[in-house]
């Protein structure tokens, strides 16, 4: 149960919110909507601008284009070459703009550095921004009617929701402030009249605005940040950050893989063993936020497929 003031100290374990059944089921939902509109005769298509060759970001991209294919939605790879100019990035993507079959674009980051990444993603059509970081759509949000919204800022909201839990009248914690997690889930949870407090680095006592929350979203990057003592009892702990950390052996040294390479393992920015005994809910990291993101991605590119109209914002 969800509890709103401050509770007994008595231990409990939380109940955890699990990103992968809440994408299952979404991209059911988007896989039926995809048959609906293709059975219109709409076309349903994601295109995928990626400048240079990335070994490291191709594993990331076939992930979403294997999703697309199970969803039934096209996958349109854009390559161009390392070398290309900012305006002909941007004049390629004006052109997948008036392409009326590509509902979704999303621009492979990082750009390379002479490159002005705020410029390109501010070329795409704001109803095709599968990533919902245009300016556009970010102004939206601020009226409660964007049409997209940032993908890991909506995962997280998603994550909030699956809890069935009232928001309204709820202190909420948001650490960190980006573009594309703290300020988005911020003002998502204003609008549902939460009342938000958004913490970032200057923030002089983390811990007091941390122990406060009824819901605490954490979006840093930082291991370990969010320690159980930081935690409210029963609170809601949404925990975006995704961390490579070392696997530390007995001896406290790192430990090795079976191919002798150093061992690492992915964590949150949250101290999950212990704050799972003092929280009411929490999601893992692994398994929690992450699996949803790219659900909401794919959401933004059927959707607009739904309401595209080229006379709207
Ligand atoms: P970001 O742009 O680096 O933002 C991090 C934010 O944390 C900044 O606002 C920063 O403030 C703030 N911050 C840094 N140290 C802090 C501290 N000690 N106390 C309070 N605030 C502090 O990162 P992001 O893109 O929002 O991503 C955040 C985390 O989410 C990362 O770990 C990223 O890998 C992860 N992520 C996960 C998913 C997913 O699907 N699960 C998707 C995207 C990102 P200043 O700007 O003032 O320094």
């Amino acid at each position: 149960m969800f509890h709103s003031h401050a509770l007994s100290q008595r231990a409990m374990s939380a109940k955890l919110i699990e990103g992968v059944p809440l994408a299952t089921q979404a991209r059911a939902e988007i896989a039926r909507e995809v048959k609906a509109l293709t059975e219109q005769g709409k076309k349903v298509r994601l295109a995928c601008v990626q400048v240079g060759e990335k070994p490291e970001s191709m594993m990331y991209v076939k992930n979403q284009q294997k999703l697309c294919a199970s969803m039934g939605i096209e996958f349109q790879m854009v390559q161009l070459p390392d070398e290309i100019s900012q305006n002909a990035i941007i004049q390629k993507i004006h052109e997948l703009n008036q392409t009326p079959e590509v509902t979704g674009i999303i621009l492979e980051l990082p750009l390379p550095a002479r490159i002005n990444t705020f410029l390109c993603q501010r070329a795409i059509e704001p109803q095709k921004d599968a990533e919902g970081v245009h300016p556009v759509n970010l102004g939206l949000l601020v009226y409660g009617i964007a049409h997209h919204a940032p993908c890991t800022a909506m995962a997280a909201y998603q994550c909030i929701k699956s809890t069935n839990v009232e928001l309204r009248g709820k202190e909420v914690t948001v650490v960190g402030h980006s573009q594309i997690v703290g300020k988005p889930i911020s003002l998502m949870l204003l609008h549902d009249f939460c009342t938000v407090t958004t913490c970032h680095i200057a923030t002089r006592d983390l811990a007091f605005h941390t122990r406060r929350a009824d819901v605490l979203v954490v979006a840093v990057g930082k291991a370990g940040l969010i320690k159980a003592e930081m935690v409210k009892p029963g609170a809601m702990v949404i925990d975006v950050g995704v961390n490579r950390v070392p696997i530390l052996g007995p001896d406290g040294k790192q430990t090795l893989t079976e191919k002798g390479k150093p061992a690492f393992k992915t964590v949150g920015d949250v101290d999950f063993e212990p704050v799972k005994e003092i929280a009411g809910w929490i999601t893992p990291v692994p398994g929690g936020v992450g699996p949803l993101t790219v659900t909401m991605l794919l959401r933004n590119v059927a959707e607009a497929a739904k309401h595209f109209h080229p006379n709207i914002i």
